[in-house]
């Protein structure tokens, strides 16, 4: 059953559009599936807003995406609903290991990430993890290699990947790169360069920012492979 229906929205995806922003009402308009539509329903989540009209059947389709729209516009399940679909659809169990890495500025807004994550997948079954230190390196260590989705900030997970040999990043399938303006003002570019030096190539970026600066576009240039840019302006 499960297996038919990432069959058929595998077609979707492929056969072009699947609608365009504009005719995209509701979720449901979306190729996502049952379990995704199910927590968003849970969480009254009915209507994309504009920037996840505009990104995510492209993020689904296996784009790199550079998004860019202010702060409220609903960033954040414009790349958790790319992230938990490219895993359901790749079969993902637990253990695949770490399919997903999801990289924001702060702890607080890694626990905001969790806390939607934890809501709108609550029917999937991948174990998710935050990695923003606080605890120490030894307690998150141990239950690094049972997590297909990190959540983190940047210096946290760099410790990981340098002290750290039982974190594996071979089958990352999708790295998302949140509020990436705010990472680069709080002066994590070299812990970004490092990072994408350690990550497989072979793999889907999300970046999202509420601004483009230079550095932004730096970082989108070192990162992303023909990136289609979605920008949303103000009143949406
Ligand atoms: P951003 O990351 O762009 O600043 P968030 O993803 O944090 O924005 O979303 C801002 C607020 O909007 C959150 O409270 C979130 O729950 C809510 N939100 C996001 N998407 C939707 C939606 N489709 N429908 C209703 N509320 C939404
Ligand atoms: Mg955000």
């Amino acid at each position: 059953d499960e297996k038919k229906e990432i069959k058929k929205l595998n077609e979707l995806l492929e056969k072009g559009p699947h609608a365009e922003p504009d005719q995209i009402k509701t979720f449901k308009d979306l190729p996502i599936s049952k379990k995704t539509l199910l927590g968003l329903r849970d969480s009254e989540f009915m209507n994309p807003t504009e920037i996840q009209r505009e990104s995510i059947t492209l993020a689904l389709r296996g784009m790199d995406i550079l998004g860019a729209a202010k702060t409220g516009s609903g960033k954040t399940l414009a790349f958790l609903i790319p992230v938990i679909e490219r895993l359901y659809r790749n079969l993902w169990s637990k253990v695949d290991g770490l399919g997903a890495v999801i990289i924001t500025p702060t702890r607080e807004l890694a626990y905001q990430i969790f806390e939607a994550l934890r809501k709108i997948g609550r029917y999937h079954d991948f174990s998710a993890g935050l990695i923003i230190g606080g605890k120490d390196l030894k307690f998150e260590r141990k239950r690094m290699d049972l997590l297909n989705i990190v959540i983190c900030t940047p210096g946290r997970l760099l410790q990981h990947m340098d002290e750290n040999s039982s974190f594996i990043t071979t089958n990352l399938q999708i790295l998302v790169l949140d509020e990436a303006d705010r990472c680069l003002d709080m002066g994590f570019q070299k812990d970004m360069n490092a990072i994408l030096d350690h990550l497989p190539n072979e793999r889907q970026t999300l970046l999202f920012s509420a601004t483009q600066t230079k550095s932004v576009k730096d970082l989108a240039r070192l990162s992303l492979k023909s990136p289609v840019y979605v920008s949303v302006h103000e009143n949406s």
